[in-house]
């Protein structure tokens, strides 16, 4: 767990291990924990368990990576940094994370292409639930892939490329843990660039296309509060715009797209400081530290709440939000916040965005799981006719024969799981509910 993200760590006794993932909504029931230091050590005891899985930084909202047997952190294993300058990539260690990992890379001249909004997370947690940032031509951070090694069911090492193993590959990145527990991860990189990030007020949402192909990176962010008296602006505006810009792209202009410039620095949660943010009002800087909308060393979000999110057909945007029309007091009583991003398509089996660009539509609510639960059946009902996918790593409780519907391999994930975890060694109960043995 991450001591300085203002969250408690929450380690079992003398392991270092978390007891409860970030958000506290879930104690991993796990009967041993384990902090192996070296890579033969964790082999043997993967070949050892019955039941195992692999902990990040904990912060997924479900019990995805919950086990009542061995759950193993990988952060006392060698946090390696390898940059290829000739290939354009970079090996690192599984438990890095990666704000860590953008700091030694941005070092070295290079960038990720993108960032999720907080930089504290694992790389191989976030790669394994497809975690992402926002920009209409950018993948999740799982797309960045190119190789991955990984310990399998029996303790052996297993390394999987995208140039030598083609379709299997494409099937093994964006995984649940479900295949084994990743080591070692290989990420294309690009030149290092800068960025300028404005915030601005009170978008039309019938402009919501053209500000999401305004900039690099743009995310949406509303309180589906307010109405034609409200002073923050008539029905269906959104409160805030982040846009990340190319540092040598133009400022957006004074009466942009009806909008008006943030006068200082904002947070997206009401009543949070700005400090915990990346600077805003155009000032440039390195993309690590304008990417990600909190910085690493504060408290991400609002830090005492439940998040969901929902993945859809970029062309079903305004037909999904006018869906979520009439439920919007009813969300408003239980939100904090709610952000909308845009995703680029790909081919991972088991990413949200598998062949179709995609609307991310993300709520940050109130730490009360039993208020959020009837909120949550309702959005996921309005939500059904655009086939939405969940975020692997957020609340969901969506039908498991609509999830599996909606993903074209999902039946070919299932046989790669069987054949690579036959004993089902790596299952969850979550797993159990959403993938067929
Ligand atoms: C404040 C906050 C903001 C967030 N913002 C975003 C965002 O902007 N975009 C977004 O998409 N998501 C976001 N998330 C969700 C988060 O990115 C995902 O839940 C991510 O998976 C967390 O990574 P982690 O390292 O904490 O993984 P964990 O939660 O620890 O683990 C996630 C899963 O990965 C598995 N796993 C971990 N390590 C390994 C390994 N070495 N080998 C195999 N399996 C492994 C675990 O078993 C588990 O199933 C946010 C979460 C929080 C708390």
């Amino acid at each position: 767990m991450d001591a300085t993200d203002g969250k408690p760590g929450g380690t079992g006794p003398g392991t270092g291990v978390p007891e409860r993932n970030w958000a506290g909504n879930v104690r991993y029931a796990a009967a041993r924990r384990h902090r192996p230091t070296g890579l033969d050590e964790l082999r043997s005891l993967v070949a050892g368990s019955d039941r195992i899985r692999a902990v990040g930084t904990g912060h997924s909202f479900n019990r995805l990576g919950d086990t009542a047997g061995d759950l193993v952190s990988l952060a006392g294993l060698p946090q390696t940094v390898e940059v290829d300058r000739e290939r354009a990539t970079v090996t690192v260690a599984a438990a890095m994370r990666y704000g860590d990992l953008a700091t030694r890379l941005h070092a070295a001249g290079f960038a990720l292409p993108t960032m999720a909004s907080l930089p504290h997370i694992s790389v191989a947690g976030a790669v394994a639930t497809a975690t992402h940032g926002s920009g209409d031509g950018i993948g999740n951070l799982a797309t960045a892939v190119s190789a991955l090694e990984l310990v399998t069911a029996d303790g052996d090492l297993l390394t999987v490329r995208r140039d030598a193993d083609g379709d299997r590959f494409a099937g093994m990145v964006v995984a649940l843990g479900a295949l084994g527990v990743v080591t070692r991860l290989t990420l294309d990189v690009v030149p290092a660039f800068e960025v300028r990030q404005y915030v601005r007020l009170g978008l039309p949402r019938a402009a919501l296309d053209e500000a999401f192909a305004s900039a690099y990176s743009v995310s949406l962010f509303t309180d589906w509060r307010g109405g034609a008296d409200d002073p923050r602006g008539a029905a269906g505006r959104i409160g805030q715009v982040w846009r990340k810009q190319l540092a040598d792209a133009p400022p957006p202009p004074a009466d942009w797209l009806g909008t008006t410039a943030a006068a200082g620095p904002v947070h997206p949660v009401p009543g949070m400081p700005a400090q915990n943010c990346t600077a805003q009002l155009g000032e440039p800087g390195p993309w690590h530290e304008r990417l990600p909308h909190f910085r690493l060393g504060f408290t991400p979000s609002s830090g005492d709440e439940l998040q969901s999110e929902y993945h859809l057909p970029r062309a079903a945007a305004a037909g999904a939000l006018a869906a979520l029309d009439p439920l919007a007091d009813r969300i408003a009583a239980v939100l904090q916040i709610c952000e909308l991003r845009t995703v680029a398509a790909d081919e991972l089996w088991l990413s949200p965005q598998y062949g179709r660009d995609s609307l991310a539509v993300h709520f940050t609510w109130i730490g009360d799981g039993d208020a959020v639960a009837p909120v949550l059946a309702e959005v996921e009902r309005a939500l059904a006719p655009f086939v939405p996918r969940p975020h692997w790593g957020k609340v969901f409780t969506l039908d498991p024969a609509a999830v599996a519907a909606a993903y074209p391999r999902f039946a070919d994930f299932a046989a790669l799981a069987r054949e690579l975890d036959p004993a089902g060694k790596f299952r969850t109960d979550l797993l159990d509910r959403y993938l067929p043995r």
